[in-house]
């Protein structure tokens, strides 16, 4: 089959399916054929070779694409186009996928149920009713739907693996530093990482290994030579130590996901790894922790957002204040001014130290007890979210609930660590449940290895 056959079947299947579940904000149809022609020509001169050469792909929509419509999901942006692309996607450029277009999202990043979107809510393909989890909830949902077979996500605090839980797809969130972060738009920004969406382990491993590339545009990039991660595509768990959090097993989680996950670590102890239950600590603190450094991140870093040079600006306004004040008062949304307030509250002077100092310290104290466990396991298995997919509005008139279903997330991404979801069961009314497992730092190949044997 031809790139172009592949491109157009694609995009068929998106415009018939996405009607219903709404994983796109953009469709780029003409300019996937003109790179699926573009690809074509260099696959046939031999120029491209390589396992995305011709791949369909979707973006997340808080990724740069130079000319096509990047909105974050919000207002604001909603007529931003950039002039240059994301190192990940470009990255996915030379390695000869074709973009197809960019999914839907919570506003800026910012929730668990790709709700706050200010194009609609997506549907999980598994049950409309149902949320497909956030904030990369059109990504999950999109290779849940077969409407592509992989896409990139962000993740902040849980936002690649929760929706690729709910919506039983696997994601990989990378170590902090491993893929550059240049040309995504920046919510907590020393959290965020890019990481693949698809269907399997296998896929996953595939196009991280073409996006984990040292970037000098981005400052926190760590240059590595160990992503060569389809090397860890092997069914061998053999003595392989795997540590099960107690403290993740507690009264909030649901006991189905609970036996699914207890169900995991049978398996990989069949095959020879070595489970044992230990005390992770540290874990009530994750949450406020994680809201109160994201929540601050995100107040500054939004902060260009003001109608001067790009985006959304207000129709009529008196003078340069009510300009930016009337520009952000309609740009926004609710969830994205709640965090942006709590922000700024806990940046003023006065309560800096109170709340945010004392959330870097406790981000410390969760890394420490990492560390600790790293020292003896080579991965940590658990669930990554309490509940299967919610219903939708649940969870919008009741932001804390929200907020409490990221606990099993965010822990890693302040400790800046890999994990990996994927799934491993059903609940009673038939929707999927995740697995997480969770590497030292920069330690991908593991649990690309554990969750390649469990598959
Ligand atoms: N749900 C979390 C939040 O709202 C995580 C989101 C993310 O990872 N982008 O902040």
């Amino acid at each position: 089959i031809s790139v172009m056959e592949a491109t157009k079947a694609c995009i068929e299947n998106i415009k018939t399916y996405d009607k219903e579940y709404n994983c796109f904000i953009t469709v780029d149809e003409e300019g996937a054929f003109k790179q699926a022609e573009e690809i074509q020509k260099k696959i046939d001169s031999g120029e491209l070779t390589g396992p995305l050469a011709g791949v369909p792909i979707a973006i997340k929509d808080n990724m740069c694409q130079n000319g096509v419509l990047t909105t974050c999901a919000s207002k604001i942006l909603s007529n931003f186009v950039p002039t240059y692309t994301s190192d990940a996607v470009v990255k996915l450029m030379e390695a000869g996928a074709v973009i197809v277009g960019k999914t839907n999202m919570d506003e800026f990043a910012m929730g668990s149920t790709t709700e706050t979107s200010y194009y609609g809510e997506t549907k999980n393909p598994w049950d409309t009713n149902k949320v497909p989890g956030g904030s990369s909830g059109g990504s999950a949902a999109a290779v849940a739907a077969e409407e592509v077979p992989c896409a990139l996500g962000s993740d902040t605090g849980g936002s690649i693996r929760q929706p690729a839980a709910f919506c039983g797809v696997t994601g990989i969130k990378p170590t902090y530093g491993r893929v550059s972060r240049y040309g995504l738009v920046a919510y907590g920004s020393s959290l965020d990482q890019i990481g693949p969406l698809a269907k399997n382990v296998t896929d996953c491993a595939t196009i991280l290994e073409i996006i984990s590339r040292y970037d000098k545009k981005d400052s926190t990039s760590v240059e590595r030579t160990d992503n060569d991660f389809t090397s860890a595509l092997k069914d061998d768990v053999k003595g392989m130590r795997i540590g099960l959090p107690k403290d993740y097993f507690t009264e909030g989680l649901d006991p189905e996901i609970k036996d699914a996950v207890y169900h995991v670590a049978e398996v990989l102890k069949e095959k020879g790894a070595i489970v044992e239950e230990f005390d992770l600590g540290m874990v009530e603190y994750a949450i406020p922790a994680y809201y109160i450094i994201a929540s601050a991140e995100a107040s500054s870093n939004l902060e260009r957002f003001d109608g001067v040079k790009y985006g959304y600006r207000t129709a009529e306004y008196t003078d340069l204040h009510n300009m930016y004040k009337k520009t952000r008062s309609e740009g926004f949304g609710a969830e994205v001014k709640r965090r942006i307030m709590l922000g700024s509250f806990t940046l003023s002077s006065g309560y800096y130290d109170a709340y945010y100092v004392k959330a870097l310290k406790v981000k410390a104290l969760i890394k420490q007890a990492y560390d600790k466990a790293f020292a003896k396991y080579d991965i940590i298995l658990g669930p990554v979210a309490p509940t299967t997919a919610l219903t939708m509005g649940e969870s919008l008139s009741d932001p804390i609930k929200m907020y409490l279903g990221d606990v099993y997330t965010v822990p890693v991404n302040l400790a800046g660590l890999p994990g990996i979801s994927l799934p491993c069961g059903y609940d009673k009314d038939g929707m999927p449940i995740g697995v997480q497992m969770v590497g030292d730092a920069f330690n991908e190949k593991a649990i690309i290895q554990a969750a390649y044997a469990f598959e």
